[in-house]
Protein backbone atom coordinates (compact mmCIF):
# COMPACT_ATOMS: atom_id res chain seq x y z
CA UNK A 1 0.00 0.00 0.00
CA UNK A 2 1.13 3.48 -0.07
CA UNK A 3 2.71 4.54 2.98
CA UNK A 4 4.08 8.64 3.68
CA UNK A 5 7.17 8.11 5.55
CA UNK A 6 7.61 11.43 7.30
CA UNK A 7 4.31 10.27 8.79
CA UNK A 8 5.12 6.39 9.62
CA UNK A 9 9.01 7.68 10.66
CA UNK A 10 7.47 10.43 13.38
CA UNK A 11 5.09 8.34 14.88
CA UNK A 12 7.64 5.60 15.19
CA UNK A 13 10.32 7.97 16.71
CA UNK A 14 7.50 9.43 18.96
CA UNK A 15 6.99 5.58 19.99
CA UNK A 16 10.96 4.91 20.92
CA UNK A 17 11.08 8.43 22.63
CA UNK A 18 10.42 6.67 26.01
CA UNK A 19 13.42 4.35 25.69
CA UNK A 20 15.30 6.92 23.67
CA UNK A 21 14.94 9.10 26.90
CA UNK A 22 16.10 5.95 29.25
CA UNK A 23 19.72 5.86 26.80
CA UNK A 24 19.84 9.72 26.78
CA UNK A 25 19.62 9.77 23.38
CA UNK A 26 17.73 11.94 21.09
CA UNK A 27 16.25 11.13 17.48
CA UNK A 28 17.00 14.04 14.64
CA UNK A 29 14.03 13.51 12.14
CA UNK A 30 15.25 15.47 8.88
CA UNK A 31 12.37 14.25 6.11
CA UNK A 32 11.10 15.39 2.83
CA UNK A 33 7.74 13.82 1.54
CA UNK A 34 8.48 11.32 0.41
CA UNK A 35 6.14 8.51 0.14
CA UNK A 36 6.94 4.76 -0.93
CA UNK A 37 5.13 1.43 -2.51
CA UNK A 38 5.58 -1.17 0.67
CA UNK A 39 3.88 -3.01 3.37
CA UNK A 40 3.15 -0.68 6.73
CA UNK A 41 3.49 -3.29 9.18
CA UNK A 42 6.75 -4.86 7.50
CA UNK A 43 8.43 -1.20 7.43
CA UNK A 44 7.46 -0.77 11.32
CA UNK A 45 9.38 -3.94 12.16
CA UNK A 46 12.32 -2.61 9.74
CA UNK A 47 12.41 1.27 11.52
CA UNK A 48 11.66 -0.68 14.92
CA UNK A 49 14.91 -2.41 14.59
CA UNK A 50 17.02 0.00 13.24
CA UNK A 51 16.08 2.38 15.59
CA UNK A 52 16.21 0.42 18.72
CA UNK A 53 19.79 -0.49 17.90
CA UNK A 54 20.78 3.22 17.53
CA UNK A 55 19.40 3.65 20.88
CA UNK A 56 20.70 0.74 22.70
CA UNK A 57 24.10 0.85 20.80
CA UNK A 58 24.41 4.46 21.12
CA UNK A 59 26.40 7.08 24.17
CA UNK A 60 25.34 8.96 26.73
CA UNK A 61 23.89 11.97 25.38
CA UNK A 62 24.31 10.78 21.47
CA UNK A 63 21.82 10.61 18.59
CA UNK A 64 20.26 9.05 16.34
CA UNK A 65 19.86 10.92 13.06
CA UNK A 66 16.89 9.72 10.42
CA UNK A 67 16.55 11.42 6.80
CA UNK A 68 15.10 10.21 3.60
CA UNK A 69 15.79 11.61 0.01
CA UNK A 70 15.23 10.56 -3.44
CA UNK A 71 16.92 9.11 -5.85
CA UNK A 72 16.81 7.65 -9.23
CA UNK A 73 13.24 6.12 -8.90
CA UNK A 74 13.93 4.88 -5.19
CA UNK A 75 13.10 6.52 -1.94
CA UNK A 76 16.03 6.13 0.79
CA UNK A 77 15.64 6.14 4.16
CA UNK A 78 19.23 6.39 6.14
CA UNK A 79 19.37 5.87 10.17
CA UNK A 80 23.04 7.10 11.00
CA UNK A 81 23.77 7.20 15.28
CA UNK A 82 26.52 8.47 16.98
CA UNK A 83 27.37 4.72 19.20
CA UNK A 84 29.93 2.79 19.58
CA UNK A 85 29.97 1.37 15.80
CA UNK A 86 30.40 -2.24 13.99
CA UNK A 87 33.89 -2.97 13.61
CA UNK A 88 35.50 -3.64 10.09
CA UNK A 89 35.73 -7.78 10.90
CA UNK A 90 31.73 -7.93 11.86
CA UNK A 91 30.60 -5.45 8.60
CA UNK A 92 29.54 -8.63 6.44
CA UNK A 93 28.10 -10.31 9.43
CA UNK A 94 25.73 -8.23 11.17
CA UNK A 95 22.76 -9.48 9.02
CA UNK A 96 23.25 -13.20 9.69
CA UNK A 97 20.20 -14.31 12.10
CA UNK A 98 21.76 -14.71 15.99
CA UNK A 99 24.77 -12.90 14.64
CA UNK A 100 26.01 -10.21 17.60
CA UNK A 101 28.98 -8.73 17.83
CA UNK A 102 30.57 -10.11 21.19
CA UNK A 103 29.15 -11.92 24.04
CA UNK A 104 29.22 -8.61 26.66
CA UNK A 105 27.72 -6.59 24.30
CA UNK A 106 24.75 -8.64 23.94
CA UNK A 107 24.36 -9.42 27.53
CA UNK A 108 24.08 -5.99 28.46
CA UNK A 109 21.90 -5.03 25.92
CA UNK A 110 19.95 -8.39 25.95
CA UNK A 111 20.22 -8.94 22.20
CA UNK A 112 19.15 -11.98 20.33
CA UNK A 113 20.76 -11.18 16.94
CA UNK A 114 17.34 -11.66 15.01
CA UNK A 115 16.63 -7.86 14.37
CA UNK A 116 18.94 -6.89 11.45
CA UNK A 117 18.39 -10.46 9.79
CA UNK A 118 14.64 -9.41 9.95
CA UNK A 119 15.47 -6.17 8.57
CA UNK A 120 17.19 -7.93 5.64
CA UNK A 121 14.14 -10.35 4.76
CA UNK A 122 11.89 -7.50 5.25
CA UNK A 123 13.43 -4.89 3.51
CA UNK A 124 14.16 -7.54 0.25
CA UNK A 125 10.55 -8.38 0.62
CA UNK A 126 9.16 -4.96 -0.24
CA UNK A 127 11.34 -4.74 -3.02
CA UNK A 128 13.88 -2.61 -1.52
CA UNK A 129 17.36 -3.48 0.05
CA UNK A 130 19.53 -2.57 3.42
CA UNK A 131 22.97 -1.71 3.36
CA UNK A 132 25.57 -0.84 6.50
CA UNK A 133 27.03 2.29 5.30
CA UNK A 134 30.44 4.05 6.12
CA UNK A 135 30.22 6.67 8.25
CA UNK A 136 32.88 9.19 10.60
CA UNK A 137 31.20 8.19 13.09
CA UNK A 138 28.80 5.01 14.69
CA UNK A 139 27.09 3.47 12.61
CA UNK A 140 25.07 4.06 9.65
CA UNK A 141 22.50 1.98 7.98
CA UNK A 142 20.83 3.31 4.41
CA UNK A 143 17.51 1.30 3.04
CA UNK A 144 15.87 1.49 -0.85
CA UNK A 145 12.22 1.13 -1.45
CA UNK A 146 9.87 1.20 -4.40
CA UNK A 147 8.62 5.11 -4.62
CA UNK A 148 4.89 5.39 -4.80
CA UNK A 149 3.72 6.43 -7.83
CA UNK A 150 -0.12 7.17 -9.65
CA UNK A 151 0.29 6.22 -13.13
CA UNK A 152 -1.19 8.76 -15.60
CA UNK A 153 -3.21 6.39 -17.54
CA UNK A 154 -4.52 4.69 -13.76
CA UNK A 155 -6.37 5.72 -10.72
CA UNK A 156 -5.00 5.66 -7.86
CA UNK A 157 -5.49 2.36 -6.00
CA UNK A 158 -4.92 0.95 -2.34
P1 LIG B 1 17.88 -8.16 18.64
O1 LIG B 1 17.77 -7.10 17.58
O2 LIG B 1 17.48 -9.51 18.15
O3 LIG B 1 17.26 -7.76 19.92
P2 LIG B 1 20.65 -7.50 18.50
O4 LIG B 1 20.34 -6.04 18.52
O5 LIG B 1 21.85 -7.96 19.25
O6 LIG B 1 19.43 -8.33 18.99
P3 LIG B 1 20.80 -7.26 15.62
O7 LIG B 1 19.85 -6.12 15.66
O8 LIG B 1 20.61 -8.28 14.56
O9 LIG B 1 20.84 -8.01 17.01
O10 LIG B 1 22.28 -6.69 15.49
C1 LIG B 1 23.37 -7.60 15.38
C2 LIG B 1 24.59 -7.05 16.08
O11 LIG B 1 25.10 -5.95 15.35
C3 LIG B 1 24.30 -6.50 17.47
O12 LIG B 1 24.47 -7.49 18.44
C4 LIG B 1 25.29 -5.37 17.64
O13 LIG B 1 26.48 -5.82 18.20
C5 LIG B 1 25.55 -4.93 16.22
N1 LIG B 1 24.82 -3.69 15.90
C6 LIG B 1 23.61 -3.60 15.28
N2 LIG B 1 23.24 -2.31 15.12
C7 LIG B 1 24.26 -1.57 15.63
C8 LIG B 1 24.48 -0.16 15.75
N3 LIG B 1 23.58 0.73 15.32
N4 LIG B 1 25.64 0.24 16.33
C9 LIG B 1 26.56 -0.67 16.77
N5 LIG B 1 26.39 -1.99 16.68
C10 LIG B 1 25.26 -2.45 16.12
MG1 LIG C 1 18.71 -5.31 17.30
Amino acid sequence: QKVDLQELLLDLINRMKAKAERFDVEIVPQLTEASIWADRESLVHIFVNLLDNGIKYNVKGGQVIVSDSVESHQAVVTIADTGIGIPRESRNKIFEPFYTVNKDRSRQSGGTGLGLALVKQLAEKQGGTVELIDSPQGAAFRLTFPLFRVFPDKEESE
